[in-house]
């Protein structure tokens, strides 16, 4: 038995490779692709090399082989320096990956984890202008032609991250709205297939770098084969929507951890430094009281989204778990990187530092992959069912 936080001498070596290749190789990005909201060719580059898009991808079509556990360590280490740059990874990895991995026909893992964990990005669209929380109100409408097989899609998605960058979507629809969340079917579309356009970029508070786009489908034919899970999956993939982002929770869990953890990193560096009434910050006990409740509560969190991890490569149940764990980190990173902007000063609410950047980026922990009200709502279900 060992403690959530004692990593293996894999996880360990894993997890200072990228340390090191955020700070080196990430860091020196981070203001310019927030001011430009462009995220750069090259780092996109940089981290298929290091094997960081195909996490999970087995080696035989050319991945890592690694846990989710390895996911969150590489979405935690990236975050603390951007989390824009998280994001991405995170998307690649606990979204559109698990997904085609856990629900993909064997053709389709051969067709698409090679490309996905060596050289192109991929994105998860479910949400619509009418349907965020209410995921399967979802109207973008899959129309069976039955003289080719084909599926015709019509219809729009919105804030969809990834999707100025990549080359394969994953598509929900619905095959007949009157079947309600009965209806919904997951549709592999490639970025050059005609009737399918990228639409308006979102111009956005925090997480600048990454893109959030709005898909446009108008008579976009995708044929059966690009059905995710095969013609079994129509109308089920309200399971694999479900069932992915339950997963997916626990890498923003990890986004923010490592928000959290970047923030307080640079706050306990200047209070050391920083010197007021002729001692450094760090040296009056107000400042080291903040500092120990925020060490305090990236640790808690961490435990949270560690151990959602370690269920789910186990093999338990870690719904509940996971939940709980966005939850806690996405409030945590919002205190902490506040407070981080309190400990600066006035330094603070300039661009010159990071933690500016961090305090804007926090806020979308508690909106995306279920608000912090639809962690809530699972939570309550859960834990009144068991009391
Ligand atoms: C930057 C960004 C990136 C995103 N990336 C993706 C992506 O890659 N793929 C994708 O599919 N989607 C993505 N989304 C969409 C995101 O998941 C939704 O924004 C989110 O689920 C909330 O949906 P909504 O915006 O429609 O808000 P709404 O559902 O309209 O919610 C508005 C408010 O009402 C509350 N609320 C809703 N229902 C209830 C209820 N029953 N009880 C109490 N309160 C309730 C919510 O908690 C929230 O506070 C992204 C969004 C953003 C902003």
């Amino acid at each position: 038995m060992q403690a959530l936080t004692q990593l293996s001498p894999d996880e360990q070596l894993f997890r200072s490779t990228v340390r090191d290749f955020a700070r080196k190789e990430i860091a020196p990005l981070v203001r310019s692709m927030d001011e430009e909201a462009h995220f750069d060719a090259g780092l996109l580059r940089k981290l298929h090399e290091l094997g960081l898009m195909g996490i999970p991808v087995p080696e035989q079509f050319g991945g890592a082989a690694g846990t989710l556990f390895e996911a969150v360590l590489a979405v935690e280490e990236i975050s603390a320096v951007d989390p824009a740059v998280g994001v991405l990874v995170d998307v690649q990895n606990t979204l559109v990956l698990s997904a085609i991995l856990r629900w993909g026909t064997e053709a389709q893992k051969k067709q698409l984890l090679p490309q996905l964990a060596t050289k192109t990005i991929g994105a998860y669209a479910l949400s619509e202008a009418a349907s965020g929380s209410d995921a399967f109100a979802l109207q973008c409408r899959a129309t069976r032609d039955e003289a080719s097989g084909d599926y015709v899609l019509n219809g729009a998605k919105l804030w969809i991250t990834n999707a100025a960058e990549a080359a394969v979507f994953l598509v929900f629809a619905t095959v007949d709205p009157a079947l309600g969340y009965k209806g919904i079917t997951c549709f592999v579309v490639e970025k050059d297939t005609p009737g399918f356009a990228i639409g308006r970029k979102e111009d956005k508070l925090g997480i600048r770098a990454s893109s959030t786009c709005e898909l446009l489908f108008r008579d976009c034919r995708v044929p059966v084969a690009n059905v995710l899970g095969g013609l079994e999956l129509v109308g089920k993939a309200y399971k694999v929507a479900i069932e992915t982002l339950n997963e997916g929770r626990i890498g923003i869990g990890a986004q923010m951890l490592g928000l959290a953890a970047g923030a307080w990193r640079h706050a306990a560096r200047y209070a050391k430094e920083r010197k007021q009434f002729g001692k450094p910050l760090a040296e009056f006990q107000a400042m080291q009281f903040q500092l120990a409740r925020m060490a305090t509560e990236i640790e808690s969190a961490r435990l949270l989204v560690y151990n959602a991890a370690r269920l789910k490569d186990a093999g338990a149940d870690f719904l509940k778990e996971a939940a709980m764990a966005k939850l806690v980190a996405s409030e945590v990173a919002e205190r902490t990187a506040s407070l981080a902007v309190e400990v600066f000063g006035g330094a603070g609410f300039v661009k010159d530092y990071p933690v500016e950047k961090l305090y804007r980026d926090a806020k979308i922990g508690k909106i995306y992959e279920g608000t912090s009200f639809m962690q809530l709502a699972t939570i309550a279900k859960l834990v009144l069912a068991e009391a």
